[in-house]
């Protein structure tokens, strides 16, 4: 376990039942080779999956950090923060 993981394994959530980011599909399958957000995100909320061909994006584990929007080359993600009262609860300690 490396220390990402370390300290997710200490993050509480509320997910909302909306999603606060969501993937075009369309935009990943025609314009994107790279994949970037399968590498950068920290909770690992993006998979590529082979049978499909296609990225899968689960939202209740993001941590917010945003670096999966500064990774996207294609924009291909309407990112937004969760509404009040939902989304990471960070602890401290
Ligand atoms: S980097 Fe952007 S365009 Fe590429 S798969 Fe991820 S969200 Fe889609
Ligand atoms: S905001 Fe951060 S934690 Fe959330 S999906 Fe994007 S890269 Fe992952």
């Amino acid at each position: 376990m490396n220390i990402a993981e370390e300290k997710i394994v200490f993050t509480a959530f509320n997910p909302d039942i909306k999603a606060h980011i969501v993937l075009n599909d369309e935009i990943c399958i025609s314009k994107c080779k790279e994949r970037y957000c399968t590498f950068v995100c920290p909770a690992s909320c993006f998979v590529y999956e082979e049978e499909s061909s296609k990225v899968v994006f689960s939202f209740e584990g993001c941590l917010e950090c945003g670096t999966c929007r500064i990774s996207c080359e294609e924009g291909a993600l309407d990112w937004n923060h969760p509404e009040g009262g939902y989304g990471v609860v960070f602890r401290l300690g």
